[in-house]
């Protein structure tokens, strides 16, 4: 049976979007509940300034917490080297940093061109090289707007392998593909997959965070799991929805990919009845925020997750 890990984003991808501060005892129920519910990787919140994103305010205090829920992988997101040292200082089991494909895109964000984010990401990796083996967080590169840009249109799979190879050679552990936009579609994915693995090594890129901007989500993530990536990042109910595109839903739903996976028959070690009842603790803490997902209307098929063996 294959291993699919599910790497939820929400408290991070998608609370940022929304402009309402989600109180921190509900994120700590929240990433409770999920984590019992079986999943084992989450991206807790970001290393920011508060200025910019007050919902990302408390994030080393939401890291002291998640470290404390035994086989849980606490991830956070790090836009800089600064942002490092704060995630490091917390104790983050895993570092990743975006770094946009689109130049366009990378200067209008956080003022650095593909040099100056280069520059940034062997900072980064000689910092968590410094650290002692036993605390050494894991340091992945998110290659974002990967399959196109709001800004730039098309990126061009030259560039993004280039840039693959050269965030490794600047010390990082793995590079992602990030959908960022929404614009992938299955055949994009197999291909840019397949040309970066080549150009990487396999080992070096297991991870793929697609949205579900236009409806391909889910058939991104099994031209990725044909392709043999065993991480997905995804994010519960949808949460936060896609900036670039209102009404539209953001990262792919959890408790969808969750039930897609196990019903090929992958093992995610998710508990989905369980995983279903935790979009209630955000629909508590952020009442009328829209939250997305076929499975949660739908309910499970019936006899689903019985034994069939
Ligand atoms: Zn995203």
């Amino acid at each position: 049976m294959t291993r699919i890990l599910i790497s939820e984003v929400g408290p991070r991808d998608g609370l940022q979007s929304v402009s309402r501060v989600m109180p921190l005892q509900a994120r700590q129920a929240w990433i409770a509940a999920e984590a019992a519910a079986g999943v084992r990787e989450i991206e807790v919140g970001s290393f920011v300034p508060a200025r910019l994103l007050p919902q990302m305010a408390d994030t080393a205090a939401l890291v002291g917490f998640a470290k404390g829920i035994e086989g849980l992988a606490v991830a956070v997101l790090v836009p800089n080297l600064r942002g490092a040292e704060h995630a490091i200082a917390a104790g983050a089991h895993k570092l990743s940093i975006p770094f946009s494909m689109s130049e366009t895109h990378s200067l209008k964000n956080v003022r650095k061109d593909h040099a100056a984010m280069l520059d940034e990401i062997r900072a980064i990796a000689a910092l968590v090289a410094a650290q002692p083996e036993a605390q050494r967080p894991h340091f992945e590169v998110g290659l974002s707007t990967a399959f196109g840009c709001t800004m730039e249109g098309a990126v061009s799979e030259d560039k993004v392998v280039r840039l693959a190879v050269a965030s490794i050679e600047a010390g990082a552990r793995e590079v992602g593909l990030s959908d960022t936009t929404g614009y992938a579609n299955p055949a994009q994915v197999r291909r840019l997959v397949r040309r970066t693995r080549t150009a990487v090594g396999a080992e070096r890129l297991n991870t793929l965070h697609l949205h579900n901007t236009r409806g391909l989500g889910l058939a991104n993530v099994v031209a990725g799991l044909e392709e043999g990536i065993t991480t997905f990042d995804a994010s519960l109910g949808g949460l936060g929805g896609c900036p670039f595109a209102p009404g539209a839903s953001g990262n792919i739903v959890t408790e969808d990919l969750a039930f897609m996976l196990e019903a090929m028959g992958c093992e995610t070690g998710i508990d989905l009845e369980r995983l279903l009842k935790v979009r209630r603790i955000i629909a508590e803490a952020l009442p009328g925020e829209p939250l997305y997902g076929f499975t949660p209307d739908a309910g499970l098929p019936l006899g689903f997750g019985s034994a069939t063996a």
